[in-house]
């Protein structure tokens, strides 16, 4: 049998003790099997002796379809392709790309999941972006107003935090234009980066209590002496918190006037020479919208359409962070410092932050498996 080597595959099976370590050299090759998408290898933990495919836990495991169709379907995804349109070009039914979807979703979770933590970031910027899953009520829902909780008129709102330092998208995710789901963005934004950051957001008024939920200092009240109950402690923003917002006055779609306001934390906010600002963001949310085509469908309830767009935005979110070099990103080689012949080197927003080291190529998005050991 050939010498261990890193063959970056974790023992799948939770009863060995090796279970989840990656590259510790218990996997071995040991022998190829022929897909109709080429040659795969098979595995074998040499702790307890089981055997697996490179495929498991991937994207492609124990699929009967060639993989370039279902990397082609989900390429189609992301480039504003609908349902419909990728049924008929591939020859495959609406609910398989459905499926298909399902599963990049879930290795897209996996991958934030495991790589989107501690990160160390100065400034976020909020904002929430509608997108129409029923098109006849877009017409009657008219402009931006926060809706309720159980709001099923079809709107759905694409909720981003964004690190604009690393062009990385912190968070995404799919929701009513609430306050329970301003208070999902920060939660999910404030469990993965370290420390208090600035935020930045339009002026939507749920994100203040939103970002107190999380970044607060306990205010309790003394005794006044005077007969009644006591006040109960109140919750107050956080000493580091720093929250400015851009409010723009429309009329017509068209701007009228930009008002920058500091909702807390002036002080900080003035020593960090930060300046108050969502400009990368709303360039992202074009990007957005360039990229994703609605997924609704008739045949399905409103809460599954939510559930289909959200999986979309989240793989959308790894394939940005990871496979897409931005220009503004890239660094000056190493290599040569020729004025004339000046090299570049690409980096993605994973790579400015840290997190990965290398510009990952659809597949990897697809298959990338991490160590899980407990
Ligand atoms: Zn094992």
């Amino acid at each position: 049998m050939r010498k261990p080597k890193n063959w970056n595959q974790p023992c799948p099976n939770t009863e060995c003790q090796s279970y989840g370590l990656m590259n510790k050299g218990n996997i071995s090759a040991i022998s190829t099997y022929l897909t109709q998408s080429g040659k795969r290898r098979i595995f074998k933990c040499c702790d307890c002796g089981t055997t697996f495919s490179e495929t498991r836990d991937t994207v492609f495991f124990d699929l009967k379809t060639h993989e370039d169709k279902v990397m082609m379907a989900l390429k189609m995804i992301l480039v504003k392709v609908g349902l419909s349109g990728i049924s008929f070009v591939l020859e495959v039914k609406v609910e398989t790309v459905l499926e298909w979807l399902d599963r990049a979703y879930k290795k897209a979770d996996e991958i934030n999941v495991t790589l989107l933590k501690e990160l160390s970031v100065t400034e976020v910027q909020l904002d929430e972006m509608w997108s129409f899953v029923k098109r006849k009520v877009s017409k009657k829902a008219g402009v931006a107003i926060e809706s309720n909780d159980e709001c099923d008129d079809g709107r759905q709102w694409i909720w981003v935090s964004y690190a604009p330092e690393f062009r990385l998208i912190v968070a995404m995710v799919v929701g009513p234009r609430t306050f329970k789901t301003a208070l999902l963005l920060i939660q999910i934004t404030a469990s993965v980066i370290l420390g208090v950051p600035c935020f930045f957001s339009d002026g939507f008024s749920c994100y203040l209590p939103a970002l107190i939920e999380y970044y607060y200092k306990i205010k309790t009240f003394e005794k006044t002496g005077k007969p009644g109950r006591p006040r109960n402690p109140v919750k107050e923003p956080h000493e580091d918190l720093v929250y400015g917002q851009v409010v723009k006055k429309r009329k017509k779609g068209r701007i009228l006037e930009i008002t920058y306001r500091i909702v807390c934390g002036a002080e900080r906010f003035i020593k960090s020479g930060l300046k108050i600002s969502t400009t990368l963001l709303e360039r992202l949310n074009l990007t957005i919208r360039q990229s994703l085509a609605p997924l609704g469908r008739k045949t399905l309830s409103f809460s599954k359409n939510r559930e289909n767009l959200n999986k979309q935005v989240v793989f959308f979110q790894v394939f940005y962070n990871f496979t897409r070099p931005h220009m503004s990103l890239r660094e000056k080689s190493a290599e040569t410092d020729n004025l004339f012949e000046r090299k570049y080197v690409s980096r993605t927003p994973g790579m400015a932050a840290g997190i990965t080291n290398h510009v990952w190529t659809f597949r990897e998005l697809l298959t990338m498996k991490f160590d899980y050991s407990p």
